[in-house]
């Protein structure tokens, strides 16, 4: 390749970046139309979404069904390109339903802002200074967002820590931000840098960062489900379940791919609709560290008459306003799709749905293992790639999964079978 090194790149329309890419990435006319298709996003809305823009990358979207939340019934959008995930998830709910479904609940949508004071000569006496002006401090804050003042939300409250550092005691100032409908991240910046200048002159410190925290601790989302023993496939099945938890509790190898595993369902909603999934899972897994030891996302336990009861909490920074949220055409009728009126149900749901993937996996770990589950999805990934065209793709399937070898040479040599090259 030439240099890579493109001067004024993105003052260029869409079309001649792309074509620029498509010279230097020896790219077939082909290739650069898939990439330029945006789509129901339009190309226009794209190219005001992030920078230096030549097309979209689509994701499959899946409804996941059989969701009792809360007494309510929801159909799930699932955007995500993992085979398997959106089966289990529905699979998962059906079973749930038998046990009540979900029960969910949030806290008060409320962000963190930090703000970050250094050069403090009496550090501790900074910290009272500034919890003294609490009030001061929130008014600041408020006036830079009254329509989320309107909306019911706004600055709360303040902590302030002291921390030590490699660069020595560092104050660190909190405002606690009830958010509402939005993820908040824009909002509370926005806040935190106005009122940075009345925290140095507070504290007498000179402030460094002034932005949101994804560890959103006051922001979280819960739920459980109880799973009978009979539903589930008898005792067995839940001891299974009990010891992978208990594998995943005990190692944090194990415990990464536990929450992987939640993640795959809580992703795909909160990609369906229009979040920041890099946010949310900032957000688990520093939550899943917080103790200092890195835990699973969810718990689970058997009650008395023999039952699977599973919970989950995590915090759940996700919005329905800003973003790409209000923007995105799939997101927005992905959201009308769910049926969610606020940015707090929204967060239940996606508890509920990251609580049905991990009894989905545990489940099918501790009986069939994960493979022959996820099988015939996968063979057909690997039809794909052997170059299977749409009408030879099942064929290749029926055949891989029936001599129990999913892979691409094999699936090369059927192909040539089927289509008389063999
Ligand atoms: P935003 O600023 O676009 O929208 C939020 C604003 O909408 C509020 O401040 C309020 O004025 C208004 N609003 C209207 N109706 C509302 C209602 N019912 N409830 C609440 N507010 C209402 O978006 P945002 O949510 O502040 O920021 C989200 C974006 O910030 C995301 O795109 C995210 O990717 C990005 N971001 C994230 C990080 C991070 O996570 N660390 C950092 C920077 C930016």
């Amino acid at each position: 390749m030439s240099t890579s090194e493109i001067s004024g790149f993105y003052k260029k329309t869409m079309s001649e970046r792309l074509s620029i890419v498509q010279r230097m990435g020896n790219l077939t006319e082909e290739e650069a139309r898939v990439i330029a298709n945006t789509g129901p996003l339009e190309a226009e809305m794209a190219d005001r979404m992030i920078e230096n823009v030549v097309g979209s990358m689509p994701l499959p979207l899946g409804v996941a069904v059989n969701f009792l939340i809360n007494d309510r019934d929801y159909l799930i959008p699932m955007a995500i390109e993992e085979p398997s995930v959106v089966a289990a998830a529905s699979n998962a709910a059906k079973i749930a339903r038998a046990g009540g479904g979900f029960r969910c609940e949030t806290t008060d949508p409320v962000m963190i802002g930090q703000i970050q004071v250094v050069d403090v000569a009496d550090p501790e006496g900074a910290k009272v200074a500034v919890l003294e002006a609490r009030e001061r401090i929130l008014e600041v804050c408020n006036e830079k967002d009254p329509v989320l003042v309107k909306f019911g939300g706004g600055a709360r409250d303040v902590e302030a820590r002291v921390i030590d550092t490699l660069q020595g005691p560092m104050l660190i100032v909190h405002i606690l931000v009830d958010c509402r409908d939005a993820m908040g991240a824009n909002a509370v910046n926005t806040m935190a840098e106005a009122v940075a200048p009345l925290v140095e002159e507070l504290s007498g410190g000179r402030v460094y960062l002034r932005i949101i925290s994804n560890l959103a601790v006051k922001r979280l989302a819960r739920a459980r489900a109880t799973f009978t023993e009979e539903a589930i496939g008898g005792k067995d099945v839940v001891e299974g379940i009990l010891q992978a938890y208990a594998f995943a509790a005990a190692d944090p190898y194990r415990c990464s791919t536990h929450n992987k595993g939640v993640m795959n369902g809580v992703d795909a909603v909160v990609i369906a609709t229009g979040n920041d999934w890099r946010a949310i899972e900032a957000g688990a897994h520093s939550y899943a560290a917080l103790g200092g030891h890195y835990k699973p996302l969810t718990a689970w336990e058997k009650d008395q008459k023999g039952n699977l009861v599973g919970t989950i909490e995590l915090p759940m920074a996700v919005g329905l306003v800003g973003g790409a949220t209000a923007t995105h055409p799939t997101a927005k009728a992905n959201v009308k799709l769910l049926g969610v009126k606020t940015a707090s149900e929204l967060a239940r749901v996606i508890a509920a749905v990251g609580l049905a993937q991990n009894f989905a996996a545990l489940r099918a770990l501790a009986t069939e293992g994960i493979q022959r589950g996820h099988m015939s999805l996968h063979a057909r990934n690997i039809a794909i790639m052997a170059g299977a065209k749409v009408d030879e793709v099942d064929r290749v399937v029926e055949r891989l999964v029936a001599q129990k070898v999913i892979r691409v040479d094999r699936a090369q040599e059927i192909l040539k079978d089927i289509r008389g090259e063999g």
